[in-house]
């Protein structure tokens, strides 16, 4: 579809609404992938424009000019200098704001320079009126050398017009906009010379850039026209200037501002919203609103997909014939794609909510309050969003990491999001409390047991920033820092950006991790349902002839067969195998079939020791709890839990890596599996010294 279709590359600053005009664009129309290597999101889009003329629009990283200081940006000048690449521009689309057009134009003449045919679209035009702009459109193309599309994405105008204009691509002139050698006569006519089929703009980004596009021996470029650092800079500075006085010269013209009619309500708001105190409170206050909210409506979808596919899973059972397949799909599959539906809801809900917040304008001032405080950590200050919403969970909080642009700000984010506690370790926590930890008052108010749970919260979000700090100091990956340079005016959402948002990342989670999420469960369900030896294929005999001719109630009797089967699985063996190694935890095999088994996700930890303990009856919390609190060390006589091995498992939960998904949620926000196995590594390693040492001394 690539070689017949005109490619459309979409460029601006950041803000500018290119996001928009792309969705304007192409609707749904849009596939989201990565550039290969790198995690900078790539996204095409198609679009059918008149006279039966087909786009693919590319929606390239935002950026403020071509002089690279992150790996967006390096995306951007790649494309624009590799003439072999397939989706190199035929036209470019510089997408501007008309608010800020001094500053948005700078990258426009950069992008003109290149000689591409260049569209140069002013966004926004809802707001001229409000802001007493006006713009002589006549004027502009003539001195910018360009075609202009003055647009509104929110309101839709001005795209049908977009639209012919592309059409027309090839009679838009590819005239650059600066003569490169008034930045420096002498060197710029020396290079010429030395080049004479060369773009001069195209040949001083090779030399400012780490990028040679051109086929040109790198050493021959270096050998002459390489000049220092620092030679370099001012250099580049120099082309700055000669750009903005450019620029300025036009807008003398081309833009005139009438200042009485705008109106103060910004500032006025940002006061408030970036004060020192009431700032915070503010934010606090929405954060708390947001994620009540997620518990609260995610709770429905997400007890309405669980049951559904517990029936499905009866449903298959009951109707499909006996055997092998049938097992596999209704314990093994239809689970496992259950366990990765279950997110939806948490995923949609938070992604609805930060897109409202980032489409407000919002965002931009709670990163510009908690950047100060983020950054000792070696953290940014859009990390904040991640690490709280990892109390629901950490994959939604994994995903939200994505709009931060320093690639180890955002790895780091990534890496301790999972510490914080999420709600699938509730469980865990709230039946170990209830065993270990006496249900009496502090002080006369605080109960013991809230007390303990707290600590737990307050612990693994102390874990992560400690983490966090350390990951900084030791990383040794490059980014430049992100300065929040700017802050969008408040605007109020648009339905069709929130909407595809969610959509999008809904997709990437079920498409990406699910896949994974899904093998992973299959294994854990194949290791717990088979086993070697004639142990577990006798089981129904062996337990029966135990049991001799007491005459057990059927579920009771299927409860201790079940259980039986499951000491005798491979999970079982496994977790027999691994005692030793736990059992210095105060762990025994049965906690050790847990911890296995729980790794596909962390609740499971309960429903595991339930099987296995064959509790009577339903799945009651309260027996499960008795039968945990009755068990007894055969070797010692001492109970299984009591208060030392209770705090070494809630430790252990705290800290290790207990869940498929996250690891699969990081290998696919990371693209590759260094990350997501050193995160397993360390975390659960550092789980396990911390149980140890608990456990050893509280003993
Ligand atoms: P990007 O960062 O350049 O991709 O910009 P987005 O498309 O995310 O838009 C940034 C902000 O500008 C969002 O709050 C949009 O709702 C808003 N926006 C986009 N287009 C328009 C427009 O035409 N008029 C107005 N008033 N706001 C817009």
């Amino acid at each position: 579809m690539i070689n017949t279709n005109i490619n459309v590359a979409l460029i601006g600053n950041p803000n500018t609404g290119k996001t928009s005009v792309f969705n304007q664009l192409t609707g749904l129309n849009q596939q989201v992938g990565n550039y290969p290597g790198i995690t900078v999101e790539k996204k095409i889009g198609f679009c059918k424009l008149p006279h039966n003329i087909k786009a693919n629009i590319l929606d390239l990283p935002g950026t403020y000019s071509l002089n690279a200081s992150s790996i967006d940006e390096n995306v951007v000048i790649e494309l624009m200098l590799n003439k072999n690449d397939k989706l190199y521009p035929d036209v470019a689309l510089v997408v501007t704001d008309v608010e800020n057009l001094k500053r948005n134009l700078l990258l426009f003449t950069q992008i003109k320079d290149l000689e591409i045919p260049t569209i140069l679209v002013i966004n926004m035009a809802d707001r001229m009126e409000h802001k007493g702009i006006t713009l002589n459109i006549p004027y502009l193309e003539e001195h910018l050398k360009t075609k202009i599309a003055l647009i509104s994405s929110r309101k839709g105008f001005g795209i049908t017009e977009l639209k012919e204009l592309i059409v027309t691509y090839k009679t838009i002139s590819s005239e650059p906009c600066l003569n490169a050698s008034v930045i420096d006569t002498e060197y710029f006519n020396s290079l010429r010379k030395a080049f004479p089929n060369q773009l001069l703009y195209k040949l001083w980004l090779v030399i400012t850039q780490d990028v040679n596009f051109l086929n040109l021996e790198r050493k021959e470029i270096q050998g002459s026209f390489t000049k220092s650092h620092s030679d370099l800079k001012r250099l580049q500075q120099k082309e700055t200037i000669k750009r903005y006085q450019f620029i300025n010269e036009v807008l003398k013209e081309g833009l005139k501002v009438d200042t009485t009619v705008a109106k103060d309500f910004r500032s006025k708001l940002d006061r408030v919203l970036t004060h020192k105190v009431w700032g915070y409170v503010i934010f606090f206050v929405i954060l708390f609103v947001i994620f009540q909210s997620i518990f609260e409506w995610s709770k429905i979808p997400m007890d309405f997909i669980d049951s559904t596919f517990a029936s499905l899973s009866t449903l298959a059972n009951d109707s499909l014939p006996a055997g092998a397949l049938t097992n596999l799909i209704s314990q093994g599959i239809i689970p496992g794609i259950g366990g990765i539906l279950i997110f939806i809801p948490q995923i949609a809900f938070l992604f609805l909510f930060i897109s409202i917040l980032e489409e407000s304008g919002y965002m931009s001032r709670v990163v510009f309050l908690m950047d100060k405080i983020m950054r000792k950590f070696g953290l940014s200050g859009k990390s904040v969003v991640p690490l709280i919403s990892g109390t629901a969970c950490a994959i939604p909080a994994i995903m939200a990491t994505r709009n931060i642009e320093n690639w180890k700000e955002r790895l780091i984010t990534i890496l301790v999001t999972p510490f914080t506690t999420c709600s699938a370790r509730l469980p865990v926590y709230a039946i170990i409390i209830a065993l270990v930890i006496p249900d009496e008052r502090v002080l006369g108010i605080l109960n013991l047991q809230g007390l303990t749970l707290m600590l737990l919260y307050l612990l693994g979000f102390g874990m992560a920033i400690l983490s966090a700090y350390v990951l900084n100091k030791i990383m040794k990956i490059k980014g430049k820092t992100f300065f929040v340079v700017e802050m969008p005016n408040y605007k109020l959402p648009m339905f069709k950006n929130v909407a595809i948002n969610v959509i999008e990342k809904t997709k990437a989670f079920v498409y990406g991790a699910g896949k994974i999420i899904l093998a992973i469960s299959i294994i854990l369900w194949f290791l717990a349902s088979y086993g070697p030896g004639k142990k577990f294929k006798n089981a129904e005999q062996i337990i029966q002839s135990k049991i001799e001719n007491t005459a057990l109630p059927q579920q009771e009797l299927d409860n201790k067969i079940a259980s039986y089967k499951l000491e005798n699985s491979y999970i079982g063996i496994m977790g027999k195998t691994i005692e030793p190694a736990i059992s210095p935890l105060g762990y025994d095999w049965k906690i050790g079939i847990a911890i296995i088994s729980s790794f596909a996700a962390r609740e499971v930890f309960v429903g595991t020791l339930a099987t296995i303990y064959s509790v009577g009856g339903s799945d009651n919390e309260d027996t499960i709890k008795n039968k945990m609190a009755a068990e007894i060390n055969p070797e010692t006589g001492d109970k299984i839990f009591n208060f030392a091995s209770g705090i070494s498992l809630l430790l252990f939960y705290a800290f290790a890596l207990q869940c498929a998904s996250t690891l699969a949620i990081t290998k696919k926000e990371t693209n590759s599996w260094k990350w997501p196995v050193g995160q397993l590594i360390f975390m659960s390693g550092f789980a396990y010294v911390v149980a140890l040492i608990a456990y050893q001394i509280l003993k």
